[in-house]
């Protein structure tokens, strides 16, 4: 399958490309350019599909033959192995929650699909393909853990030295293998930039091969339909018509996956797009203006974007037509006092525990939700990654589940870096692992 630019549909390339340039050429962002409906006998035996075979069912349309069908087989086998169980919350309410990969977040899948796909594009015995990231904290545990091992990839992840926290620090620290961590003296926009310089030096480009692992990378968030497909193979064909899903928010990666996943014949009813106050889609979606902003500080930090990159696929599949947009999404934020007392009654109530970005899924569903529908809200993380928030609300200790206590046992090592750029650029070119 080709893929076109999301800033002109003549602009396009094929998978590899795709893969390994993350963003167009013309800054725009890679869309498939057909999107298959699913048969009549696939919906009939979605109960019974695993979540790797559901992955290989539909994704393939878009990955193979360029990856050959077998190989693409046990890349989903291999990215999809942990579980995604519908829990019901309430009455009317369940939670899918994306939370049982190795970092406890939803960027597992994606990025573990992602290094699977990568690692296909490299030649045999040809140059490995490095990817550089800066991360605040989050999205490196989940590129790192999704990487490990992988071969022909190396992982570098650069991260301000002092400012993320011991349990998100020791989970991209600690790895070894194809995993490099950098320390640097400086803030995360300075992670940033000198990744974005980097990408753009192009002397250091002819010697190593670099790419990205954002969501703006397409082998990074189409995989993301899978548990779509998955949860409706979890709750009864009967209410299938009657079922709305609600995907808290921040650069839009998953809702624009749960968007292709309708497209391609899933029958949910609507989507609720949920922000925290950072509400720049839910006020689109209600006014029509699209007007970006710093972003805020909230207590569901990993949906704090003020400019939400995904967006425009979105806007893209529906024509840029308001009106079609406004038939399948429907637009709600949640402020900080409601994550917190959300997450506070929902224990007090159902005995279940939210994380704040959960909180923000379950309060714009129940908001949302008429008589006789049935909602489905994405967990996204496990509460044990914010214990602040979540023992201060539901005043219990919260137990940290093994595979974070893994992490903490690890002995940290990481290369210190300065804020300038010339000090990364001889990290890399004087390491021949990133070369051959
Ligand atoms: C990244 C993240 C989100 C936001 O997902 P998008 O695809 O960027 O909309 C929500 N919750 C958690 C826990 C996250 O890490």
């Amino acid at each position: 399958m080709q893929f076109y630019s999301t800033n002109n549909k003549n602009l396009s390339s094929n998978l590899k490309n795709a893969v390994l340039q993350g963003l167009a050429p013309d800054n725009g962002l890679y869309m498939p350019e057909h999107i298959p409906v699913m048969p009549e006998e696939f919906w009939q035996q979605l109960p019974n599909l695993s979540l790797g075979e559901i992955g290989f069912e539909t994704l393939r349309h878009f990955f193979c033959p360029d990856i050959p069908e077998e190989v693409f087989h046990q890349i989903t086998d291999e990215a999809f192995n942990f579980p995604i169980p519908v829990v019901p919350v309430s009455e009317e309410i369940s939670a899918l929650e994306l939370f049982h990969g190795p970092t406890l977040a939803f960027k597992d899948i994606g990025s573990r699909f992602l290094a699977r796909v990568m690692s296909q594009f490299t030649e045999n015995g040809g140059k490995p393909i490095n990817v550089l990231v800066a991360t605040s904290g989050d999205t490196g545990s989940a590129v790192a853990n999704g990487f490990l091992g992988v071969e022909g990839v190396n992982v570098i992840i650069l991260y301000p030295e002092g400012l993320v926290s011991e349990v998100q620090e020791k989970q991209f620290t600690t790895l070894g293998q194809n995993i490099q961590a950098l320390e640097v003296k400086g803030t995360f926009d300075d992670c940033q930039r000198l990744v974005k310089t980097a990408f753009m030096d192009e002397a250091l480009r002819q010697e190593i091969v670099l790419t990205s692992a954002n969501s703006i990378n397409l082998a990074r968030f189409l995989p993301q339909m899978v548990y779509y497909f998955y949860a409706f193979g979890q709750i009864k064909r009967q209410d299938w018509k009657d079922t709305v899903i609600c995907v808290p928010s921040g650069n839009f990666g998953n809702l624009t996956a749960g968007v292709i996943a309708a497209q391609m014949g899933l029958p949910v009813k609507r989507f609720v797009a949920a922000t925290n106050v950072n509400d720049i889609v839910p006020h689109y979606l209600e006014t029509g203006n699209y007007h970006p902003a710093p972003s805020i500080a909230t207590p569901a930090n990993a949906m704090d974007v003020g400019d939400p990159s995904n967006f425009v696929r979105i806007q893209t599949i529906f024509d840029n037509n308001l009106n079609k947009i406004q038939d399948c999404l429907t637009g709600l934020s949640v402020t900080d006092e409601q994550i917190k007392e959300t997450i506070r009654i929902v224990f007090k109530k159902h005995r279940y525990v939210l994380d704040p970005h959960g909180a923000v899924g379950y309060r714009a569903l129940q908001k949302n939700l008429k008589k006789d529908e049935k909602g489905i809200f994405l967990a996204t993380a496990h509460p044990a990654k914010f214990p602040e928030t979540v023992e201060m609300e539901t005043q219990q200790k919260i137990q940290q589940p093994q595979r974070l206590e893994r992490f903490m046992h690890g002995t940290k090592s990481t290369t210190a870096l300065t804020k300038n750029y010339s000090d990364l650029k001889c990290f890399l070119e004087t390491s021949s692992v990133f070369k051959t």
